[in-house]
């Protein structure tokens, strides 16, 4: 154990940002209005429910609103506080910079333990809060966006744009107020996948080159490599999912709340996302080995670390027995500032959390564009696509049979062209091309500059940079 004790979330994000401006020439006065945040509400409310009332506190921060609206999730948890908000309204500013989505950083939770409480009694508190949050302007279209976060999904994001709606009877808009909807309430396909299918796109990029596996200590294909991911909550799950059946990665262990699975063979990530819906936890599972103590297997060897539960979880007291060579940090601010210090020094590469779990808000970015715009992504150009390649189809057939039939097409060929592009292909192609380019941008940055030896400071110095343009063309 180091004698070095561990900052706050936000001030761990505050050293993180100040490590990377050293490194950069803001103008004087500019790094602190970037750095700090603009506003926090606090809001306590009471709901009637089982007889008795019953007052909740919840928080919705503002960090920058160099674009608006601004933007972020809404969590449900019971360590929900201002210092946690504040810091991951800090990581959306620099996430949607990153990732260019038009959009400032926001953050909101609610102090609760959503497993206490019916669903109809979390649908009296869901609504309560968002009034709460609308009428101050926190909830807005134009203004402030949220999403889902840790605890809440399609279901609460329904019941926070029908509030918004009844209380904004004229709004044509008021389904752009907030993202992460269900299909049949202004959703956009791919939405929940999201962020996870953002982790698999960022791995797959990473392993494009061969320099950052290098760095890395690693060589060849995701195909094989060994991952230990913690959580199967909707982003742990869909990460450990698609990377397992897509890409050939072996999920050898799975961390929960009650503890871990290991299995040098590899984990049957369907299997156990079953076991935990059916006895809520991991305890029990029939095919690995069950450790009580959980968080030891991210001291496990493996390939590779996904950590997508909770901040702070590698940490002083274990960094310096992290094993794997390397780490994408799919949860928001899995890292600490001082265990990013000690696994930098042991030559762990890093795949920082703005980046890697971009893939949530850049799909609620064509959620929203989606609302705004009032139609469904390639409603309009599906089946005139399909009917020009249907002319390619039927010209190669033409010529085949004046060739007198002695060439054919691919078994396939011909079902897989002609298919036009659907909303979900649409939204799976502009994430892929977000998460490729921000990893360029980032590794440009890695690589052509010596004082920036880690993707981490890369990110924050590429995103920095595009909210000082945005503040500077304000004139500020
Ligand atoms: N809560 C997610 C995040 O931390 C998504 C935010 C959003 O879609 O606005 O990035």
């Amino acid at each position: 154990m180091s004698s070095r004790t561990e900052p706050s979330f936000r001030e761990s994000v505050d050293l993180m940002f100040n490590r990377a401006v050293s490194l950069m020439d803001l103008p004087p006065g500019l790094e602190e209005k970037i750095r700090v945040c603009n506003a926090t509400y606090t809001v306590r409310f009471g709901v009637r429910l089982r007889g008795a009332m019953h007052t909740f506190t919840g928080y919705r921060s503002v960090h920058s609103e160099h674009m608006e609206p601004v933007k972020g999730g809404i969590r449900y948890a019971t360590g929900v506080n201002q210092d946690e908000v504040e810091a991951l309204a800090a990581l959306m500013t620099y996430k949607c910079a990153l990732v260019e989505a038009p959009f400032g950083g926001s953050k909101g939770g609610l102090c609760i333990d959503p497993r206490e409480y019916e669903e109809h009694e979390l649908e009296l508190i869901t609504r309560r809060f968002a009034y709460e949050l609308a009428k101050r302007d926190l909830i807005h279209p134009s203004q402030n966006v949220p999403a889902p976060d840790m605890g809440t999904g399609e279901r609460e994001m329904a019941w926070i744009a029908d509030q918004y709606a009844r209380m904004n009877t004229t709004d044509i808009n008021a389904r752009a107020c907030v993202t992460g909807k269900p299909l049949n309430a202004g959703g956009i396909s791919g939405r929940v996948e999201a962020t996870g299918r953002g982790v698999q796109y960022a791995l797959q990029e990473f392993f494009r080159h061969e320099e950052d596996k290098a760095a890395a200590g690693l060589s060849g294909k995701l195909d094989g490599k060994r991952l230990i991911v913690q959580g199967l909550g909707n982003v742990g799950y869909h990460a450990a999912k698609f990377l397992s059946e897509e890409d050939g990665a072996r999920i050898i262990g799975i961390i929960e709340r009650d503890g871990g699975l290991f299995s040098a063979d590899g984990l049957d990530v369907e299997a156990v996302r079953n076991w935990i819906v059916k006895h809520g936890g991991v305890t029990g599972y029939p095919d690995a080995q069950y450790v009580e103590d959980g968080a030891v297997l991210l001291e496990e060897e493996c390939d590779i670390l996904i950590p997508a539960a909770l901040e702070g979880v590698i940490n002083l007291s274990n960094a310096e027995r992290v094993k794997a060579p390397l780490i994408i940090e799919a949860a928001n601010g899995p890292v600490t500032a001082g265990a990013d210090d000690v696994l930098r020094k042991k030559g762990i590469v890093i795949i920082p959390d703005m980046y890697a779990n971009a893939g949530g808000v850049t799909v609620s970015y064509f959620e929203w564009v989606k609302n705004l715009s009032h139609i469904r992504f390639g409603r309009m150009q599906r089946r005139q696509e399909e009917a020009r390649h249907q002319l390619v189809i039927d010209e190669l057939q033409r010529l085949d049979d004046v060739m007198g039939g002695t060439w054919s097409m691919s078994p396939n060929f011909k079902d897989k062209y002609l298919k036009g592009a659907g909303e979900l292909e649409l939204v799976r192609s502009g994430l892929d091309d977000t998460m490729r380019v921000a990893y360029q941008s980032m590794r440009e940055v890695w690589h052509s500059r010596d004082d920036v030896t880690d993707l981490r400071t890369a990110a924050y110095l590429v995103s920095i940079d595009k909210v000082a343009k945005s503040y500077h063309a304000k004139g500020l």
